[in-house]
């Protein structure tokens, strides 16, 4: 029982310390709007980066792959909420701002529309996988090409 408190405490520790600076990051962008970030854009670039940092965190090491896939799960679906209210908040002429953050939403995007996202570990896989390369659930069986 210790040691599953500890387990909690540890994962509860490392989710703060992912998303501190992060969050921070957005209090400051938004208070000096130096790129004219909408919240919802905000909020998004905020899910997206904590996203890729605990991918780096991942294959850093600093992160075991139980961690990393919960986090990685919450932070897809975060992510994803983000993007449709961003979607939803600027219409249809809404136009890429950064193309960095832009190909890892694309990524996903496009991961979620052909089921290349993990139902089972939230893990976006390459094109083309049949099967998740983070914990080997079957993907959706699409078309490929
Ligand atoms: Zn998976």
């Amino acid at each position: 029982m210790t040691l599953y408190v500890g387990v909690a405490l540890v994962t509860a520790a490392v989710l703060l310390f992912i998303l501190q600076p992060v969050v921070k990051g957005l209090h400051a962008s938004l208070e000096r709007d130096e790129d004219e970030l909408t919240e919802t854009e905000a909020r998004k670039r905020v899910a997206l980066l904590a996203l890729r940092d605990v991918e780096y965190d991942f294959l850093a090491g600093k992160l075991d792959e139980e961690d990393y896939r919960s986090l990685k799960g919450q932070l897809t679906a975060e992510a994803l909420a983000a993007l449709e209210a961003d979607e939803a908040a600027r219409g249809q002429g809404g136009r890429p701002a950064d193309g960095d953050i832009e190909a890892e939403i694309v990524r996903i995007r496009a991961g979620l529309k052909t089921g290349f996202v993990c139902a089972g570990c939230g893990f976006t896989n390459e094109e083309g996988s049949r099967f998740c390369s983070s914990c080997g659930h079957a993907l959706a069986d699409q078309a490929v090409g």
